[in-house]
């Protein structure tokens, strides 16, 4: 389940950047290595959007492959009276599959999204990995899908240098599958737990962590929720077309990055009502979730060595997290609660509620098997490879030497791509 805001990291991502909590590293590619990858996820993720509009979008050598999605009542006032405060609004890029008539026209889809994030969309316009890669994969001839398997450990020749085979659990039976190259995006939690979980004679500190580095540096931002609940109505369903990312680098009051906002999908009348109880038990859920406003915001999460998954005795998952870099996330939901202070002043200004995302928010792991070109100090190579291993690779959220402060999952896609090609040359083939 995602919310489907595909962004790109911004080229300053790529490199050194100071920030209230400490230094974010470089990664060891540039942003040229990976922008035409990022053309190609927004292409299969059918991503809407509009270039030339977000204030710090990185170059893009390819036009969005939709346009940007109107804004519903509510957003369209909100996004110009942001505008008339001196920011920059922008439509939030968004994968969505809206269904064209015919002749080619929009605006005669039969399906209206609503709130995407962590809902199922039984519609499939929510352009998730399910319906855009998963499915048409599954109708090649030589694609097999095991569900209800979890791979448990992998094993290695007696050398220790290639993976031979996955141990797999599957309806209370284990089995071993093989294969020549294999390729491990369980996410960045569940990818180094099962590198930890294969742990051997040879590689006794678990696979390919000759670094030490498995499981290390767990980022996964500075997320939470604010809910602006105003005496506005807010007649939009589907409002997640509008973000900002004015204070991504620096604010007024900062020479420091501070991060994104966005407008996440809709709650409910329960939801709100659970925000509402603690503070303001006097306002009725059922009436303010009709000038409720709802905004997510991201600010970077630093990489330490600390922050990390490891194994208790019994396999099961621990994870430990210090928060980092918390100075920016508030100072931008202060800046935000500011800013809406006045765009919502002529309604009578706004009670705001939320949430702030604790080590339970894992929602944008990445980070515990990071690459990079020193085998010592990173566990995978450029072609996210692992450095002590020929045939095992890691495609999924691990491989971030920093996070950045926009959502992963494009980056996760882009990069996906690119060891794809890696890995296609690898075997002589092209691309399928
Ligand atoms: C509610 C929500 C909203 C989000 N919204 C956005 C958004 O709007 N934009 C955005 O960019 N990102 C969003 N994200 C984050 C995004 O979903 C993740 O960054 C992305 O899915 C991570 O991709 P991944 O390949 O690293 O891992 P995953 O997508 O988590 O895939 C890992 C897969 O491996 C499977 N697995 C794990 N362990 C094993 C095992 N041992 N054996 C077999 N299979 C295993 C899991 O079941 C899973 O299917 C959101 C996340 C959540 C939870």
């Amino acid at each position: 389940m995602f919310g489907a805001a595909l962004l790109r990291l911004r080229e300053s991502d790529f490199g050194e950047v100071r920030h209230h909590g400490g230094v974010s590293p470089a990664w060891p590619i540039a942003y040229a290595d990976l922008e035409p990858y990022y053309g190609q996820a927004e292409e299969l993720y059918s991503v809407h959007g509009a270039r030339g509009t977000d204030p710090c979008e990185p170059r893009a050598s390819t036009p969005y492959p939709h346009p940007a999605l109107d804004h519903e009542p509510g957003i369209r006032e909100l996004f110009a009276d942001l505008a008339a405060q001196g920011t920059r609004p922008f439509p939030l890029p968004v994968g969505i599959r809206l269904p064209l008539p015919a002749d080619g026209q929009r605006g005669a889809s039969p399906v209206r999204p609503s709130r995407f994030d962590g809902y199922p969309d039984p519609t499939e316009s929510k352009a998730d990995a399910q319906v855009v890669a998963l499915a048409p994969a599954l109708s090649r001839d030589n694609v097999t899908l095991l569900t209800r398997a979890r791979a448990e450990r992998l094993v290695t020749d007696a050398a220790g240098g290639r993976v031979t085979g996955v141990v797999v659990e599957r309806d209370g039976r284990r089995e071993t599958l093989s294969a020549d190259l294999i390729v491990v995006a369980c996410g960045a939690v569940n990818s180094a737990a099962l590198l930890l979980r294969s742990a051997s004679d040879r590689h006794p500190d678990g696979l390919a962590n000759s670094s030490g580095q498995v499981g290390r540096n767990y980022m996964a931002h500075n997320n939470g929720a604010l809910v602006a609940v105003t005496r506005r109505k807010n007649g939009a369903r589907f409002q997640k077309t509008l973000a900002l990312t004015d204070f991504y680098r620096a604010a007024p009051d900062s020479d420091l990055p501070l991060g994104c906002v966005q407008m996440m999908g809709r709650m409910d009348e329960g939801e709100l009502a659970g925000l509402l109880a603690p503070d303001h038990p006097e306002i009725d859920a059922r009436t303010a979730i009709h000038g409720a406003f709802e905004f997510w915001l991201t600010a970077e999460d630093l990489p330490d060595p600390d922050n990390r998954v490891t194994l208790a005795a019994d396999g099961s998952i621990v994870l430990n997290r210090r928060p980092s870099n918390r100075e920016a996330y508030d100072r931008l939901k202060a800046r935000l609660i500011a800013l809406l202070d006045r765009v919502f002043a002529e309604d009578g200004g706004a009670v705001y509620v939320g949430y702030d995302l604790g080590i339970g928010g894992v929602s944008h792991q990445c980070g515990t098997l990071r690459f990079g070109s020193d085998p010592r100090t990173s566990v995978l190579d450029l072609h996210c490879r692992a450095h002590d291993l020929d045939n095992l690779h890691v495609v999924d959220g691990s491989f971030f030497p920093a996070s950045g402060a926009v959502n992963p999952a494009l980056t996760i896609a882009a990069n996906a791509l690119r060891v794809g090609d890696h890995l296609a040359a690898r075997l002589g083939r092209g691309r399928p």
